[in-house]
């Protein structure tokens, strides 16, 4: 049976009558192994001889589905039917020191923005620049691929603000569509253009390359296709950085079960998995790997902490091997924030090369970031239960750290950012 089946989800409501959750809205544990959430309450009718009596395992076993190892060895089910995952709110009853951090102590730069509309008046660069006051983010770098006449319309609509003008910067788009004969001076005529314009950088560079992106023969674009080195060694004259996104977790290339991290994720949207269809998540490492060492002259700045956040052992090779080599945090604080010690000390060993980012512009989210950077406050929710059933760790990480990610890097790699007015 699937954790998934809908029908038997039915049947478990049915048979359990699982009672309204009380309103702890953020308290999600979730440490209830997901095999009880679905599959405990009919194995548990349907099994004689349980409760008490318990089931015997050998060693390096596992317990059967509903139960759980109560003694070495020894599995039992729970005595009443099990909430779901999705239900299972337990009250946080720990006491501890707790440090909510509202604004960032240092003005940041957000480097991977996506300002819905906000850009396409004075009204909405408006309601840009109260959003970024109340969360302490100086300047916004958007990264929504703005080019040719949409990036002029915006530049002129920032450069109108008397307010806002310094503080939103826009990275332009490559279109990587049809990408053979003339492309690539096609591809540089337009980034040099926008870059005249004022661009300050490209990105971000969407995960469809490598993933989706067609060639003009059919094949799949590789990230790694020499075709595109022209692009990239234009960016290196033009003195911009890259900014790309490559991938997703590595769990949505994993089967949708009960050992799957991202299991809720993947529960909820489906169509995140990977199938056979799609390159497999290391071709994708690979290639982008391929890319960036073949192109030492050029900046770039991976999305996602190149979605090692999980392995940053992995991420420090790759920086001590290349030096061109730049990291961004959006959308990983959950894998930064339940390893605080570790993150902490890789934060400082690699403070010249991660820079803040947030990704989906959610003002509300911001200070879960403040929080895991600046404190060291233990055991507190994110704020997005379906990344990370677990809770996240302050990494405290010192002033002079925190200026770098925050705004220092950002305005070293990219000459576009105004480079005056940062503290010292
Ligand atoms: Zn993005």
């Amino acid at each position: 049976m699937s954790l998934a089946d809908p029908q038997a989800y039915r049947l478990w409501r049915r048979a359990c009558r699982f009672p309204d959750s009380p309103a702890q809205p953020r308290m999600r544990l979730f440490r209830v192994v997901l095999a009880t959430a679905v599959v405990a309450p009919l194995a548990l009718l349907a099994q004689p001889g349980r409760g008490n009596a318990g089931t015997q395992i050998k060693p390096g076993e596992q317990c059967p589905p509903g139960m759980t190892e109560v003694r070495p060895r020894n599995c039992q089910a729970p005595t009443m039917p099990a909430p779901s995952i999705v239900d299972y709110r337990p009250r946080n009853t720990l006491k501890v020191a707790e440090h909510k951090v509202p604004k960032a102590k240092f003005p940041a730069i957000d480097y991977h923005g996506h300002p819905t509309n906000q850009l396409s008046s004075a009204e909405g660069l408006e309601s840009l620049r109260a959003d970024l006051d109340a969360i302490g983010v100086k300047v916004m770098v958007t990264a929504n691929n703005t080019s040719g006449e949409n990036l002029k319309r915006a530049l002129e609509v920032i450069k109108a603000s008397p307010t806002m003008k310094d503080r939103v910067r826009i990275l332009t788009g490559i279109n990587f569509a049809n990408v053979g004969p003339g492309w690539a001076a096609r591809a540089v005529a337009q980034l040099e253009a926008d870059i005249a314009a004022g661009a300050v950088g490209v990105g971000e560079i969407g995960k469809g390359l490598g993933l989706s992106t067609k060639k003009a023969d059919g094949s799949r674009l590789r990230i790694d296709d020499p075709e595109l080195d022209p692009v990239w060694q234009a960016a290196a004259r033009l003195r911009i950085p890259v900014f790309i996104h490559t991938a997703d977790p590595q769990e949505f290339w994993q089967a949708i079960d009960n050992s799957n991290e991202r299991w809720l994720e993947l529960a909820l949207f489906p169509g995140r998995r990977y199938g056979d269809d799609f390159p497999s998540f290391e071709t994708l490492m690979q290639e982008r790997d391929n890319m960036l060492r073949r192109n030492p002259k050029t900046t770039f700045v991976i999305a996602h902490l190149g979605w090692h956040a999980n392995d940053l052992g992995r991420l420090g090779k790759m920086f001590d091997e290349m030096p061109n080599l730049h990291a961004e945090v959006g959308a990983v604080l959950y894998d930064i924030g339940r390893q605080p010690r570790a993150a902490h000390d890789f934060f400082v060993k690699y403070q010249d090369r991660i820079l803040f980012g947030k990704d989906s512009f959610q003002p509300v989210e911001y200070p879960y970031y403040w929080r895991v950077f600046e404190t060291r406050d233990d055991y507190f929710d994110y704020y997005r239960d379906y990344h990370a059933f677990w809770k996240l760790y302050g990494i405290d990480l010192p002033d002079a750290v925190l200026k770098k990610v925050y705004y220092g890097n950002a305005v070293r790699i990219t000459p576009g950012i105004p480079q005056a007015g940062w503290p010292r």
